[in-house]
């Protein structure tokens, strides 16, 4: 069977076959992957998922991987939490939130884009994985690696029950996360696997580095790039590839951006922590703060339903919180060190074993 999908320039449309590169050499703008949807639609159907293990690879027919593709590993298939705490603590009925901060096998969900640009670098060859290394694999297979985070959108819309949310709340950097999510809901409707619906698109960025947040905030199509200074260290990328797709797409989605200051990006982290029981890295403390931020301003609306996009563990960012909870010092590995210690912390304890 031939591929079912090849590489296609974003703006001029030329179609480039499959081959590790990033742009088109007629204009010099992004290449994306684009799928043949009448192909698609006859080569998988919504039923045959039941039978299949609950991670990216359910989702396989719409990922640019080789025929035959063998995926190894419970890549994706995190929790879509329907909050309780923090959807009451903001005063809205229908927050969910899409927790990958427990994404396999790295925590984050940079692993599915991974996982995605590793089996086009298998199909391309040893060539690419042998002189280059991984440090081109988000630029020459860049169009391959970044499909992966389709499969974040997929959970989302399948987990509500085959069903789009009204509103959903990304995390920024290159600005690619967003637009792929939006790519995988119109997936959906081509295939006839949800009803259409407009969704809007909130893009949340940390203050420090914001060229998407605030391009979109002073109603611009382009974006001024920045010198990162922020702790959401995942997110700070000051000149955005992906920056003017991500501000349209906001834009005409009817959605919009903001951002937070890391002091608010720390209190956010420890607002999901005490609601939700997730600790989630600093892209996660921006995405909730933001979220709070449009909710108060009316932006998001408290009927509709909201999916909140959680990309990353807390355990990855431990620097950016320990001045705020500091560690207690570590004692001796003694007895005595011990009861000298809980004597401190647990007066009445130590009474009581006394
Ligand atoms: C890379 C990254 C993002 C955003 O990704 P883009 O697609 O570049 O916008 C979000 N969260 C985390 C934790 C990331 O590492
Ligand atoms: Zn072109």
């Amino acid at each position: 069977m031939s591929d079912l999908y090849e590489l296609r320039c974003k703006e001029c449309g030329k179609t480039w076959g499959n081959s590790p590169r990033s742009f088109c050499e007629e204009c010099f703008s992004p290449l994306e992957v684009s799928f043949d949807y009448d192909s698609l639609k006859k080569a998988v159907r919504r039923d045959d998922l039941a039978g299949r293990k609950f991670n990216m690879w359910r989702y396989a027919e719409f990922l640019p991987l080789q025929d035959g593709y063998a995926p190894s590993g419970d890549v994706g298939g995190t929790p879509l939490i329907a909050s309780g705490k923090l959807a009451a603590h903001w005063g809205v009925k229908n927050l969910f939130i899409k927790n990958d901060a427990v994404c396999f096998p790295s925590l984050s969900f940079k692993d599915r884009v991974v996982a995605t640009a590793l089996a086009a670098a298998r199909r391309f060859g040893a060539q690419i994985a042998d002189r280059f290394q991984w440090g081109l694999v988000n630029v020459n297979l860049r169009p391959y690696y970044s499909e992966g985070s389709k499969t974040h959108g997929f959970e989302i819309a399948e987990q509500l029950g085959w069903r789009l949310p009204d509103n959903v709340v990304v995390p920024m950097a290159g600005g690619s996360l967003i637009g792929k999510i939006a790519k995988a809901f119109r997936e959906l409707v081509t295939l006839g696997w949800v009803e259409d619906k407009s969704v809007k698109f909130f893009g949340a960025q940390a203050t420090g580095c914001s060229p998407i947040s605030t391009a979109v905030k002073r109603g611009l199509s382009r974006f001024e790039p920045q010198k990162p200074n922020t702790i959401a260290r995942s997110l700070a990328i000051g000149n955005p590839a992906d920056g003017p797709y991500a501000i349209k797409l906001i834009r005409e989605s009817g959605g919009w951006a903001e951002d937070v200051s890391d002091a608010e990006i720390v209190s956010a982290i420890k607002l999901l922590a005490e609601t939700e029981g997730i600790f989630t890295e600093t892209a996660g403390g921006v995405t909730i703060g933001v979220a709070e931020k449009l909710i108060r301003e009316g932006r998001i609306h408290p009927e509709e339903t909201t999916v909140v996009c959680i990309t990353g563990n807390g355990l990855k960012t431990t620097d950016a919180i320990a001045a705020e909870f500091p560690l207690s010092e570590a004692i001796a590995p003694r007895l005595e060190a011990f009861e000298a210690y809980i004597e401190t912390q647990l007066p009445a304890a130590a009474a009581a074993r006394a």
